[in-house]
């Protein structure tokens, strides 16, 4: 199977990864998460994510330390990897998947071009204020 890979790294840049898609689907395809251990993990509205097979990514430096998450809205316990050095997350997935969430926002920013959003998950947790995302008017001087 032809393939197309993509590369991340966390913010430090100590810990990289290499990630094979099939050529036949190059862009990401993007899985929010509204759940409410993702907004802590993510300290964000949300977690962006794609699903990926586990067998498809390598570690190329460093290796990613493991947090069990036992708050999950799923009620398993959630192994996340991060980066111990920056907190930057890569990962989520249950023990024995055989496809886990890669935080999208990992991928170097060549990659990340391109996405489609997919889906979205545990929307009942969604908040109310994600309505107005793209519609503001004030924009911060200096940050565009
Ligand atoms: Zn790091
Ligand atoms: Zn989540």
């Amino acid at each position: 199977m032809a393939t197309k890979t993509l590369t991340g790294a966390c913010l430090c840049g100590k810990i990289t990864y290499a990630l094979d898609l099939p050529a036949s689907e190059p862009n990401p395809k993007l899985v929010l998460c509204h759940c409410t251990s993702c907004k802590r993990y993510t300290g964000s509205g949300f977690s962006t994510n794609i699903m990926i097979p586990k067998s498809a990514l390598r570690w190329t430096s460093g290796t990613p330390k493991v947090f069990l998450d036992s708050s999950a809205d799923s009620g398993n316990a959630l192994p996340r990897e991060i980066c111990g050095d920056c907190g930057s997350h890569f990962t989520s997935g249950p023990s024995g998947s055989p496809t886990i969430a890669l935080k999208w926002g990992t991928l170097d920013d060549e990659y990340r071009q391109g996405a489609e959003l997919w889906g979205e998950i545990y929307c009942k947790r969604k908040d109310a204020w994600l309505e107005s995302v793209g519609k503001g008017e004030v924009r911060m001087a200096g940050m565009s």
